[in-house]
């Protein structure tokens, strides 16, 4: 079964998922940052009952305060050996943001007006091998649709690309699990409180069986090329990854 996340690691090297799926971990990232980025999406989760607020920023300043409390709860495996200073740290930077992130709400009105049925639902289908979890999935017209949140930069228009690929699987996976085809997906920038419709497209969902077949072969043994653009500077396989590609894998 190849999860959703494997394709968002392909897409970023597809030596990445060799090496995962030989049992190397990914380096765990300890940075202020990455912990900012696990409290933002925290927050994003409230951004709807923020939205139907008269005082917005008072209402996601409180719950700044709770998950500052609980994230260590929710997230254990990831602050593991992540200190208090560091996390006071991203949580006053994520307070950072906050009025910026209120001050964009209220241009969500249509998005926050759906039904959230389910946050993180584990989404499966042994027809298509695929299986992971969105964020959320929303209910419109019967049909659910999964948004997910993001907590990098966002484009200035429309989405990145490998978001799409991501939404566009479980776009898959939604409209298989519920027996409705699903042509749109969510991307909520955290960060800004904004949120981006997105239409799902022929050749995106084409995109993501090609890549789904292509870490089956990997599963299967064939070391992929290094690409070009291969982001190596911050990846921690780099000790590992020096070896020349088979003969095999140059026909992949
Ligand atoms: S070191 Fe470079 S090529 Fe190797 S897995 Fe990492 S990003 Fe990919």
């Amino acid at each position: 079964m190849i999860r959703v996340s494997d394709i968002s690691l392909y897409n970023k090297c597809p030596r990445m998922c060799y090496f995962l799926d030989k049992g190397h971990p990914l380096a765990k990232d300890t940075s202020p940052e990455y912990l900012e980025r696990i409290i933002l999406k925290e927050l994003a989760l409230t951004y709807n009952p923020a939205f139907n607020n008269v005082d917005k920023l008072s209402f996601l300043g409180c719950e700044l305060d709770r998950i500052s409390k609980e994230i260590r709860i929710i997230y254990p495996v990831e602050l593991s050996g992540i200190n208090d200073d560091t996390l006071a740290i991203s949580i006053s930077n994520a307070r950072s943001c906050l009025e910026t992130i209120c001050s964009n709400l209220s241009s969500n009105g249509d998005f926050y007006a759906n039904e959230e049925v389910e946050v993180e639902p584990l989404l499966r289908s042994e027809k298509f091998g695929l299986t992971g979890s969105p964020d959320k999935l929303i209910k419109i017209n019967d049909v659910f649709i999964p948004s997910i949140i993001k907590t990098g930069k966002m484009p200035e228009n429309g989405i990145w690309q490998s978001d799409r690929l991501q939404l566009t699987a479980y776009a898959i996976l939604a409209g298989e699990k519920y027996n409705a085809p699903v042509e749109r997906g969510f991307v909520e920038y955290a960060r800004w409180g904004k949120v981006r419709d997105v239409v799902i497209k022929r050749h995106e969902r084409r995109k993501v069986i090609q890549i789904r077949d292509k870490i089956k072969k990997i599963q299967d043994g064939f070391m992929p090329e290094k690409p070009e653009d291969a982001p190596c500077e911050r990846c921690g396989y780099t000790g590992i990854c020096d070896v020349k590609s088979t003969l095999a894998s140059r026909f992949f």
